[in-house]
């Protein structure tokens, strides 16, 4: 597959092959002004990243997301489903605070088992 690549302030179209076991960038030609363009708007998306902390409270690590996936989790999200979005970095995380948000709830009611009889033990609050 062929993809733009920047050498000496000056964009080629190049193609990924392989030549005495290694894979090296052979340029095909010179890249139009609209790949160049293309190729810039990409990169623009691809840095444009948000450094979230990792919501279970025990890892403090980093994730890098898209701004808009951002922006989204952090506007559209709560005012639609009225709930943030939890980020983490990791599914060994995510099913960490799973597991601690589930003690914490079912400490919290002690004795109520959740069940679809009667008015009590209904909800689930957090
Ligand atoms: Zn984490």
């Amino acid at each position: 597959m062929a993809f733009i690549c920047k050498q000496r302030e000056k964009y080629y179209l190049a193609q990924r092959i392989k030549k005495n076991s290694k894979w090296i960038n052979k340029i095909i030609r010179r890249a139009t002004p609209a790949e160049i363009k293309a190729y810039q708007s990409t990169r623009g998306l691809a840095t444009d990243l948000a450094p979230v902390t990792c919501a279970y409270p025990e890892c403090d690590k980093v994730v890098l997301i898209p701004r808009t996936q951002k922006r989204k989790f952090m506007t559209t999200y709560p005012l639609r489903y009225n709930r943030l979005v939890q980020v983490y970095c990791s599914q060994e995380c995510q099913d960490n605070h799973g597991k601690l948000l589930e003690k914490i709830t079912n400490n919290a009611n002690t004795g109520t088992e959740t069940s679809c009889e009667g008015g009590e033990g209904m909800y689930r609050s957090l």
